[in-house]
């Protein structure tokens, strides 16, 4: 695997592979990677001649100092994980190379999906995921790109940034992977105290209890009950749950039978913040 800190020397990398006409796939994350993130590099390698992956915690998505500063930075393991799945460029900038003395978002409008759920309980996080995601695929030019479902809200918002921006890749959403008790897969998990860990499986438990009960009960009802399992656990707090149309994610009280929908939670085990999602049946 080629490692690259500097976007000149990762950009030569990627203009020869471009001559030699092969297909660019590309995986960004914050790094401290788990399986999750593998299943997403596996995505790319089938359908990809080269597959690029980025590890930057990029400071402008966060709205929270503490959460910026202690998220988990393991690189000697993610080089180890990434070498297993034989990836075939890492490139792991400083703020500096991305940002050089300016770190701040742009401003984008992504047409109202960026004032739902996240957007309303982390403020600016969408501008600084639009920042640092159009920045790298202008550096990394990939023909495709890979997303988790398990940040449904920002793969809606990446598809819509490159369809207003006319940019020349193709996203890809993939599935969320899960720990076998249900837990989603987040580099945040590894933050979780020993009792919390035991509880959070409850929040993947209670999504697909909302999804037995979608179609059968009224979304008010089911609104509350939600509302209600969490207040029975002292160990979790609640920041949002909401049935959401796909497209647009905004929230519904009234289901329609041609539309799709999910529901979106996060929650607080402690300190640490969780979120997760389940496409709903129809
Ligand atoms: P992150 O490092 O958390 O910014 O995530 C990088 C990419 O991996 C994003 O597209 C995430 O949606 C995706 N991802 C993170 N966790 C999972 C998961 N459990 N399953 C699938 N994709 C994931």
């Amino acid at each position: 695997m080629k490692i690259f800190n500097s976007k000149k020397d990762l950009k030569d990398c990627i203009l020869e592979h471009k001559r030699n006409k092969k297909t660019i796939g590309f995986v960004p994350t914050m790094g401290a990677l788990h399986r999750g993130h593998l299943s997403l590099i596996e995505k790319a390698k089938e359908k990809n001649d080269i597959v690029v992956i980025s590890v930057f915690v990029n400071p402008t998505q966060f709205d929270n100092i503490e959460d910026l500063n202690k998220y988990p930075k393991t690189l000697e393991n993610d080089i180890k994980l990434l070498e297993s799945v034989a990836t075939d460029v890492l490139f792991c900038p400083s703020v500096e190379e991305i940002y050089a003395e300016n770190i701040v978002s742009k401003n984008f409008n992504f047409d109202g999906l960026e004032h739902q759920m996240e957007g309303k309980f982390r403020k600016g996080h969408f501008d600084g995921v639009g920042t640092i995601v159009k920045t790298l695929f202008e550096i990394v030019e990939p023909n495709k790109a890979y997303f988790g479902q398990k940040d449904f809200q920002q793969l809606q918002v990446i598809k819509k940034m490159v369809k207003k921006h006319h940019l020349p890749v193709k996203i890809k959403g993939c599935p969320i992977f899960r720990e076998e008790d249900g837990l989603a897969m987040s580099s945040r998990n590894a933050r979780l105290s020993k009792e919390h860990r035991e509880i959070v499986p409850f929040i993947y438990k209670t999504l697909k209890k909302v999804n037995k009960k979608f179609g059968k009960e009224n979304i008010t009802d089911i609104n509350n009950w939600v509302e209600n399992q969490f207040k029975n656990q002292p160990l979790l707090e609640l920041e949002y749950f909401t049935i959401a149309e796909e497209k647009s994610l905004e929230t519904v009280k009234k289901a329609a039978s041609n539309k799709k929908y999910r529901a979106f939670i996060a929650v607080f085990a402690g300190k640490i913040r969780l979120i997760d999602n389940i496409r709903l049946k129809n």
